[in-house]
Parts: structure tokens; sequence; C-alpha cells
């Protein structure tokens, strides 16, 4: 007779190693099958963690966890094609335990993840890859992986923006290209010496620093470069639906991006070590899927639980927080003996009580706000052209501020359209 599982997870990316961690360290027989060779095989993200979901699970996770760096500076730049204009915010409190953000690389981070979920005891199976659920009635009891039949009172489904599972039990419809951004991604080795020396960081201090702007060409899209120890993650991420109907490649806007003269110099004698792409999930509740049935919970990626504010990208913390909380949702159900989507409806509770569904609920409007056109080429020209007046000193007089804001706008926008943006901004992030 076949082992029956307490509960079959699938995927251990960040949501399916805290759901099998959290559900093994309370004595349930669980069982997480992941596709790739190890766990972080083939994963991407641009690479900043924010920790305090995993602190919960590994108190000081930073001291054993394989992180790169913590985030000492937030730097945000918009650029046209020859300039730049950059905020940084930089505070001691977010280079101290318990630090604010950490940058990972994700072949090495969810490797140790799944190693934790190991020594709590769950079975990981890697390299297998999950076809199909098994059903009695309208109730979920396993899954076909392999050509083998795995039985087991409930099934997570952790498996990525992709989620067959999900669009196998019915829980949510075809994705759609405007709700996805594409994400390319170099890890670009470097010295540590030259790597600190660039971005002015000392010992393990980081950078996170994101980029809007001419790179690229007027699309919803945004840049990024993290620093690792030895290495920099440089990436672009692109609405897919405007890459495709713009028939541009994602792989030219990286170039270009790379090229700027604010990026070349700092990524000058790199060695490209790694290239990958990725979707992202990018509309939250509007494309958030049916969250659970009989038998099945979704979280992570396949729930679509991903905050973008044009300012962070959040994803693995969410994905780590929806693990744990359908963890607690499955022990409950087994000690009530009852797998039924009744039983499992607490799970959304859960989720509505944590940051998870209150941020997304509350960046609802976000997503929309950010398909503004103008956020990408109109406002990065106007401020670069606005910052280059107020500090060009020609030997001519100088004009008031205000006057040459003015003419930065002439025909290109007017103030009344700004008000209007501005009240967008105010509704949405
Ligand atoms: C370009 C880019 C940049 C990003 N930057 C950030 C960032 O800086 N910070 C941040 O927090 N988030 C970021 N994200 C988002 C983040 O990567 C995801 O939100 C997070 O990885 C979701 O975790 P997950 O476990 O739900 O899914 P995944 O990490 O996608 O894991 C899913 C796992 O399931 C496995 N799997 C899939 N199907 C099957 C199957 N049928 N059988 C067996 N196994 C299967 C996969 O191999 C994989 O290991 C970024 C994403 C991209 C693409």
């Amino acid at each position: 007779m076949k082992q029956r599982f307490d509960a079959v997870v699938v995927g251990a990316g960040p949501a399916g190693c805290a759901c099998g961690y959290t559900l093994a360290k309370a004595g349930l027989e669980v069982l997480v099958v992941e596709r790739g060779k190890f766990a972080g095989a083939k994963n991407m993200w641009g690479g900043v963690f924010y920790g305090p979901t995993l602190n919960q699970l590994f108190p000081q996770f930073w001291q054993e966890a394989p992180v790169e760096r913590y985030v000492a500076r937030h730097r945000f730049s918009l650029l046209t094609p020859d300039a730049c204009l950059s905020a940084e915010f930089t505070t001691k409190k977010f280079t101290q335990p318990p630090y604010n953000g950490f940058t990972a690389l994700r072949s090495k981070f969810d490797r140790w993840f799944a190693s934790k979920v190991e020594q709590a005891g769950a079975i990981v199976a890697t390299g297998l890859q999950v076809d199909d659920l098994l059903w009695d009635g309208n109730q979920i009891t396993g899954i076909k992986a392999g050509g083998d039949e795995l039985p087991a009172s409930v099934v997570v489904a952790c498996d990525g923006v992709n989620s067959v599972l999900a669009g196998k039990a019915g829980l949510r419809s075809k994705l759609q290209p405007r709700d996805m951004k594409l994400g390319i991604k170099e890890v670009i080795q470097l010295p540590r010496q030259l790597i600190e020396q660039r971005f002015n960081l000392v010992g393990d201090e980081g950078i996170a620093w994101e980029f809007i702007g001419s790179f690229s060409r007027g699309l919803p899209g945004g840049a990024f470069i993290y620093s690792n120890k030895e290495s920099l993650s440089v990436g672009i991420a692109v609405q897919l639906s405007a890459l495709t109907e713009n028939q541009i490649k994602a792989n030219d806007l990286l170039e270009e991006f790379k090229q700027h003269p604010a990026v070349a110099d700092l990524l000058a004698e790199g060695k490209l070590v790694e290239y990958s792409a990725h979707l992202i999930p990018v509309s939250g509740m509007a494309m958030m899927p049916t969250l659970y049935t009989n038998g099945l919970l979704v979280a992570g990626d396949a729930a679509a639980l991903i905050l973008g504010t044009g300012l962070t990208l959040e994803g693995a913390n969410f994905a780590v927080a929806s693990g744990i909380a359908a963890a607690e949702t499955v022990i409950r159900a087994k000690q009530a003996g009852d797998f039924s989507k009744k039983s499992l409806s607490y799970y959304p509770e859960l989720l509505r009580e944590s940051f998870v569904l209150k941020d997304l609920e509350t960046f609802r409007k976000a997503p929309h706000f950010l398909e503004n056109l103008r956020i990408y080429s109109l406002y990065p020209e106007l401020a670069c052209d606005l910052a280059e007046k107020v500090f060009t000193n020609d030997g001519t007089p100088r004009k008031k501020t205000w006057e040459l804001f003015r003419q930065a706008m002439d025909g290109r926008v007017s103030l009344w359209q700004i008000a209007r943006d501005l009240m967008q901004v105010k509704g949405a992030i």
C-alpha cells in the first residue's frame, strides 16, 4: 500500500519551502516535489529579499542563510539617453540587525531553504515534475508525477506564476500578457573591492538601485542593479503585452540599459556568469485566482501574491507568508480531520489578517497607475531637463526655478495633466 501523505507541496521556491517547513515542524507527513535538479536550480528574482517573515521561521536567519549583502542604500534614478537624475535613501537603521532587506541569489538561497525543510522532517523530491491532480469526486486527493500517483489529504500548489495545478483545479483562467512583466536578468561577476568602490559600500553593505526612463522606449517597465558579494544582479522587467504589441525584444532594452553612460562604467570589466528570464504576475488583486478548493490551496506567485509599487517589487516575502498561512490552515484541517473547501476557507482569513492581502488591497490601484506611459518617458525627460537647466551655468542671467519648470513643460504636457497624474499617485501608491 502506497504511503499517503498529510500534504504534498508542489514547488520548492520560497512559498513551497516555507509551507513544507511549517508543516514538517508541526509533525505532519510532508512531501515537497520540485521539478528542478535541485531547489533554486532554475529560479530567479531580481534579488532583494525583505526578511521579517523569514525571521519568524529562523530567528536571525542572515547568520546562516546564504544572503549576499544587507541593503544599506536604496537609490532610484530617472534616465534620458544621456542624463541621470537620482535620489538615494540610506539610514543607519538598515545597517543593523534585524536589517531591512538582503540581496541573495536563488540557486544558493532556495537550496539552503530546502535543506531546512528536509532537516525539519519533510521529504524533498527534486527532479520530479508534477503533471496532474488526483480526484475523488470533487475532492483533490493527491498528485500524479513521473508516472506515479501520490495520494495526500491536501495539495498545496506553490508551483509559481504559470501554476499548472491552479489551472487544472479550475481556480484560474488563462494568464493575460497585460497582467505580466517579463523579467530578464544577468549576474555579472566583479571583484568585491571594485563593487565596493563603485557603489560606495563598506563591508557587507549593499545597494538596491531601481531605474526608469529612456531604455524602456516608453514601455511600462524598469531596470535594476542589486549588489551581491562578488557580482551584480542587473536586469529589467517590462510589461509583456507592450513588448509583443511593439515587437520589441526585452534583451535589446537590457543592452540599451547596460550601455547607458550612468550604468556602463559600473559594469566595466564584469564577466557574465548567469542569464535568466521569468514572468512576474503584476496585476495584484485583479488577477488573483480562487485561493482554495476541496483538498487544494494555492500560495505565492501561483496565487499572484506580488506587490509592485513602482519603487519596490516584493514577491518572495509574500510567498513565504502565504506558504506559512497555507501550512497553518492544513495543520488546523488535520486536527479537524476535514480537508473540504469549507475547512480550508481559513486560509484567506489568515491572509486577510496579515500584510499579504492587506498590502495588496492598499495598493489595489497601483497596477493600473503603473500603466501610465508618461511615467516612463515624459516625466524622466522633464525631470532631467529641469535638472540640467537648474545646474547649467553658461554665464547668462539666471531664471527662477518655476520659470525653468514652465519652459521644460512647454508643449509637452499641461499643468492640468500633471495635477491629474499626481492625483492618481495619491490614489494608487
Ligand atoms: C525579474 C524578477 C525580479 C524579481 N525581483 C524580486 C525581488 O527583488 N524581491 C522579491 O521579493 N521578489 C522578486 N521577484 C518575485 C519573486 O521571485 C517571486 O515572487 C517568488 O519567487 C515567488 O516564490 P514562489 O515560491 O511562489 O514561486 P517560484 O519561486 O517561482 O517557485 C516555484 C517553484 O515551483 C517549481 N515548479 C513549478 N511547476 C512545477 C511542477 N509542475 N512540478 C514540480 N515543481 C514545479 C519551480 O521549479 C520552482 O522551484 C522577482 C521576480 C522576477 C521574475
